[in-house]
């Protein structure tokens, strides 16, 4: 336990399950006396997380319902979280999806719909919530997404998800312009291959993790209490230097050829 996020109150949106990065995210803000407000869009992730809080002793300030793909819940989850709590500190975007006949084969194939569907929720949807969250961070704060080496490279059936990730790494970018001047920083860690509800839809999956052993220069797994520390120093005061960031967090492997 430590004191780094005491007082703060952190929205964290995105955990469906005990494998999800965002629940690493949640132990890590917990064990650094965070307050947590917690977003779902499916009312069975809802279910898990209540049950995964208690299990695990933690209080959640509020669980809200919120589908990115929709203005209006954005809107209606960011006032429900307002009239509860008031100001938030933090907010973790831990969302993202493409349809699964998407994530494998040849890139060229990919649908109108299916690409739009990828940015909508994988890219939009940290623009939305930003402008929402932003009128709560009142007194500053950071906002971390989660983004894949697939965004930088190609990386064989990522696809039309690693040209959404791109998308976000560059809207990481924009956001941190727009709202440094409030004092609120935007960063993503970008990392390495998880074993996850969303990672099963990625054809070859075993592969990428395989080859993180091999090849990284720290020849090891990443897990989510790594990404969930790296995403809480990006949250709190020891990064308050560092804003429009992609930090990896992937045992090394993106700097070898
Ligand atoms: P999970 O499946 O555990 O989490 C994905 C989350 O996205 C779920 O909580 C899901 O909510 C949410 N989501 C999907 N669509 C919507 C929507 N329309 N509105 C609101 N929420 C939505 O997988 P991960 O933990 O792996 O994924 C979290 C993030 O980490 C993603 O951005 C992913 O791309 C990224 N990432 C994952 C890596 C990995 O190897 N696993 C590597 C690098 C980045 P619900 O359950 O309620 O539908």
């Amino acid at each position: 336990m430590n004191s780094l996020m005491k007082d703060k109150n952190i929205v964290v949106m995105g955990v469906a399950n005990n494998r999800s990065i965002a629940w690493g995210i949640t132990k890590s803000l917990h064990n650094a006396g965070a307050n947590l407000i917690f977003t779902n869009r499916q009312e069975r992730s809802k279910q898990k997380l209540e049950k995964m809080l208690a299990e695990n002793d933690i209080e959640a300030k509020a669980i809200v319902s919120c589908d990115v793909s929709d203005d209006d819940s954005i809107v209606k989850a960011f006032q429900e979280i307002g009239e509860k709590v008031g100001t938030i500190h933090g907010l973790v975007h831990s969302v993202a999806f493409a349809n699964r006949d998407e994530l494998k084969g040849e890139y060229a194939d990919t649908s109108r719909e299916g690409y739009l569907l990828a940015q909508d929720i994988s890219a939009y949807s940290l623009v939305a919530v930003t402008r929402e969250a932003k009128k709560l961070m009142t007194e500053g704060g950071g906002i971390v997404t989660q983004t894949y080496l697939g965004a930088e490279r190609v990386v064989p059936n990522y696809n039309v998800m690693g040209v959404a990730k791109a998308a976000l790494e560059a809207s990481v970018r924009y956001l941190a312009e727009d709202v440094g001047k409030y004092g609120i920083r935007v960063n993503a860690v970008s990392a390495g291959p998880i074993r996850t509800l969303s990672a099963k839809g990625v054809s070859g999956f075993n592969e990428k993790m395989s080859v993180i052993e091999e090849k990284a220069p720290l020849r090891r797994q990443i897990d989510q209490d790594q990404v969930g520390d790296a995403t809480l120093f990006l949250l709190s005061e020891m990064a308050r230097g560092v804003t429009g960031e992609v930090l990896h967090v992937d045992s090394g492997f993106h700097i070898v050829a």
